[in-house]
């Protein structure tokens, strides 16, 4: 099993800050933080988790920005804008190679 070495605070207070959108209209308000940064991306439970928090944000109104936020920044952990560690770490590359 891998071990979370550092665990961020819930998302949700930053995004309200963030996205400058009422806490009621961003969708992981209420949800339980922890379905946002599963331990590691590959066993059934993480699949799962990652699943849930994904449909989720596909129906959040800054999903977008919150993606890009979590791309533009050294953030390793959790999903945002439905992506998850390993996506970013792809997509990054991605970028850098375009
Ligand atoms: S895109 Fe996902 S993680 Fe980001 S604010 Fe919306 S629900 Fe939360």
């Amino acid at each position: 099993m891998t071990e979370m070495l550092y665990k961020p605070e819930p998302a949700i207070d930053e995004h309200v800050d963030l996205y400058e959108v009422d806490k009621a209209r961003v969708a992981c308000s209420g949800e339980d933080p922890e379905l946002f940064f599963p331990i590691g991306e590959t066993t059934p439970t993480a699949r799962q988790t990652i699943s849930e928090a994904k449909a989720i944000c596909m129906g959040c109104v800054v999903v977008e920005k919150c993606r890009e936020y979590a791309l533009q920044r050294p953030e390793d952990y959790g999903i945002w804008g439905g992506m998850t560690e390993s996506e970013r770490k792809a997509e990054r590359r991605r970028r850098k190679s375009a």
